[in-house]
């Protein structure tokens, strides 16, 4: 069996005892490492400062090597705060109006994908199958061919691929473009995203569609596809089964005594569609005066990426928002959001999840969201929570038994919430039932092997 490479922005080094565990793509692709052997090249999350970063630092676990590189001050502002999270993450959520683009910040994101192929060529070895990792590193393999690599190379986006209208706005489309073409298989989170890539092709006259999945363009003919990344489902409803004992979950149960929980998980990000949530959540309490001092909804928001302006903006309008709907509803002795920018492990969250009597996940976009699949692992089967998620979400392909809602309707939305607190126990039972036999059969195993097993043909 060949080794495995696979290059990430971050890497995850493995878990010494007493660390929190770690994800499920991490756990995944960990295994697949273990089993062939291989390398995860990324960057260490370090500055170098203004000087040339020092040489990889290679640390050997069993049979896998991690392979860690800095980045100078000038790469980290460029490549990963400028282009990458800039430019390609606004714009493949849709989100024009929040793009900047500058030429400094493309030529920084172009070199840093030539840096890491450069440091990453001198430990590849001829028949190394090489996975590529997400909308930081999309023009690695351009580079790697450059140098004359004839490896099979895969590449996974992990968040979604707009339609050609919203992508072709951004100055470097070609160069991205002409990027994934050096892949030998490019996997996208859902058929919708397969289809605005194929499309944006085909319309721009820069490649074709041909049969089984394949895909031309720039002179070179490569395999697209959909992979609908997992979660480790039994792994989590594990840890939502053990969690009723943990301090944090007895306390949060007691504080919720007697009113029905509404959860929200979401890195602070705009594509989450927060403040449209709490809109939602407003209107629900408002025109269900029933449900006053019975709901308590509890959204978990840890900070992120706060070195960019529009997220330190954010964060301050999502207190305010949370402050005012508090005190317009609240009573002395009700608080209806509570509000937590601090991250909580995923052990407790899972208890979080199956306290929660509904799952509220309403992105504008996003690739997939893992929270919505946890969320139903996590629940009692005896008596599931109801998931109320926006049709925008990756998961929205795949979860049916969900109640889908478009996260701009604020009053669906709120009538959505309504719908599942009032849901008879046979129809939650019935609903989530569907939605778990999915997600045990297509966790994150299976999903890491159906990659593999794509590229190794492709
Ligand atoms: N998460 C966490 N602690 C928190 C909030 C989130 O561990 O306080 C985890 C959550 O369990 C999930 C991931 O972060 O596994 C978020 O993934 P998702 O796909 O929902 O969104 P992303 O942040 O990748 O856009």
């Amino acid at each position: 069996m060949s080794r495995l490479v696979v290059v990430s922005n971050r890497v995850t080094l493995p878990q010494k005892s007493g660390d929190a565990p770690a994800g499920g793509l991490a756990v995944a692709l960990q295994a697949a490492l273990e089993e062939r052997g291989g390398i995860w090249m990324g960057w260490s999350g370090k500055s170098s400062g203004a000087g040339e970063p020092a040489p990889l630092s290679l640390q050997e676990h069993g049979n896998i090597t991690y392979a860690l590189t800095d980045l100078t001050k000038t790469d980290v502002e460029e490549y990963y705060h400028g282009f990458a999270n800039r430019v390609l993450w606004p714009i493949c959520h849709y989100r024009l109006d929040l793009a900047e683009y500058g030429r400094k910040e493309m030529a920084g994101y172009f070199r840093v994908n030539r840096f890491f192929a450069h440091r990453l060529a001198p430990l590849l070895e001829e028949d190394d199958i090489i996975w590529v990792h997400d909308y930081h590193l999309i023009p690695l393999a351009a580079e790697l061919r450059q140098m004359g690599l004839k490896n099979r190379i895969g590449f996974f986006l992990h968040i979604p691929w707009p339609p050609a209208d919203v992508l072709f706005t951004m100055p470097v489309h070609e160069e991205i473009m002409r990027g994934l073409s050096h892949y030998d298989l490019v996997g996208f989170q859902t058929d919708h995203d397969l289809d605005n890539f194929g499309g944006g092709l085909v319309r721009e006259g820069i490649g074709e569609r041909l049969s089984e999945g394949k895909f031309t363009s720039y002179g070179r003919t490569f395999k697209g596809g959909f992979y609908s990344i997992g979660i480790e489902t039994a792994a989590f409803a594990e840890f939502a089964r053990n969690a009723a004992n943990n301090a944090i979950v007895r306390k949060a149960r007691q504080s919720v005594e007697g009113r029905d929980l509404i959860i929200g998980v979401d890195r602070l990000d705009y594509s989450k569609g927060i403040t449209q949530r709490i809109d939602a959540f407003e209107h629900f309490i408002k025109s269900n005066p029933g449900h006053h001092n019975r709901v308590t909804y509890l959204q978990i928001t840890p900070k992120s990426r706060s070195e960019v302006p529009e997220y330190e903006q954010m964060q301050r309008m999502v207190a305010e928002q949370a402050g005012r709907v508090n005190g317009a509803i609240g009573t002395v002795d009700w608080v209806p959001i509570r509000y937590i920018n601090r991250s909580i492990g995923r052990p407790v969250l899972a208890g979080l999840y199956r306290l929660a009597r509904i799952g509220l996940v309403t992105p504008l976009r996003d690739g997939m969201n893992l929270v919505a699949k946890e969320y139903v692992a996590a629940q009692d089967p005896e008596n599931p929570g109801v998931l109320v998620l926006s049709r925008f979400a990756g998961a929205a392909r795949e979860l049916r038994g969900a109640l889908l809602v478009n996260p701009y309707d604020i009053e669906g939305t709120a009538n959505a919430i309504a719908r599942g607190i009032n849901m008879p126990l046979e129809e939650r039972k019935e609903r989530w039932g569907r939605m778990m036999e999915h997600l045990l059969e297509h966790d994150v195993t299976r999903w890491c092997d159906d990659f593999l097993k794509d590229l190794t043909a492709a």
